[in-house]
């Protein structure tokens, strides 16, 4: 079924901060595709509930699971002029047990948080260069972390790729100017099912940040569909932490 709508692409979309991204795409006139590794029954319902949305599923880890994401991405709805790399994992180690940080939940971070999100993009380049010739650039939005722009977070792995995500969000923006925008997100703590038992950042965000709170899923989504409107910007790295860098 081809569309005349412009088309967004949210990984992760079942849950969290993708699901809220592809609400706000859809109540902003999209056609949107959710993805997700394995709640293929959340994911049909969303698209259920949203006037032009379907549900792929796909594990990110796996390089042809990327390639058939794309692929029934844009031949269902015969365009796309969003992709949002937005799906990720976290894992928790103490900073200061390296041992504990061991070389299989580096690679398993660094296949979904980073390769994952940069293979994606190239696999949709056509697709969104060619969305671009309607008037309009096509925009990537990576959700990365706070943790990739201050020595913080969940674990040292955790926060590198996102760092080398922010890293490489600006090398596509040069690479790919001026069809494609690309610009990321670095929320602080956000509520979602990922964060739900980090009482102490919850605390963190509560007493120390100047807003007072940790985002709501949907404050991420304002901000990803801000940036898909705002035709100039590439190469930004959004940090969306309520202020706590300031402290
Ligand atoms: P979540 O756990 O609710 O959602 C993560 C999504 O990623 C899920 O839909 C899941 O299916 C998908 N995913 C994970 N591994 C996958 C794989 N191998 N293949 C395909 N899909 C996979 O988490 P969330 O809190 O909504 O996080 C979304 C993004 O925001 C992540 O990139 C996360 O790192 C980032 N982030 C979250 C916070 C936070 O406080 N929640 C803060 C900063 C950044």
């Amino acid at each position: 079924m081809k569309t005349n709508l412009p088309v967004a692409l949210v990984t992760g979309s079942t849950s969290g901060i993708g699901a809220a991204i592809a609400r706000k795409f859809s109540q902003n006139g999209f056609a949107v595709v959710i993805h997700s590794r394995a709640s293929s029954d959340a994911g049909r319902k969303i698209a259920g509930e949203l006037p032009a949305a379907f549900y792929v599923q796909a594990d990110l880890s796996v390089d042809s699971d990327r390639e058939r994401l794309v692929a029934e991405a844009v031949a269902r709805w015969g365009r796309l002029d969003v992709l949002v790399n937005n799906a990720g994992i976290s894992r928790v180690v103490p900073h200061d047990d390296l041992m504990a940080a061991n070389s299989a939940i580096w690679r398993e971070l660094n296949e979904v948080n980073l390769i994952a999100p940069f293979h994606l993009t190239a696999l949709a380049e056509t697709a969104l260069r060619n969305a671009a010739t309607s008037g309009r650039p096509a925009c990537v939005v990576n959700i990365s972390s706070h943790a990739g722009v201050r020595p913080k977070g969940a674990s040292i792995p955790y926060a590198a790729t996102k760092a080398a995500l922010n890293h490489v969000t600006k090398l596509l923006a040069l690479s790919l100017a001026p069809d494609i925008r690309v610009n990321a997100i670095a929320p602080g703590l956000v509520d979602t099912p990922l964060t739900a038992e980090w009482v102490a950042a919850q605390e963190l965000w509560r007493t120390r940040s100047p807003m007072r709170r940790a985002a709501a899923p949907e404050d991420i989504a304002q901000l990803v569909m801000m940036l898909v409107e705002s035709d100039y910007l590439t190469g930004e790295i959004l940090l969306a932490d309520g202020g706590l860098n300031l402290t």
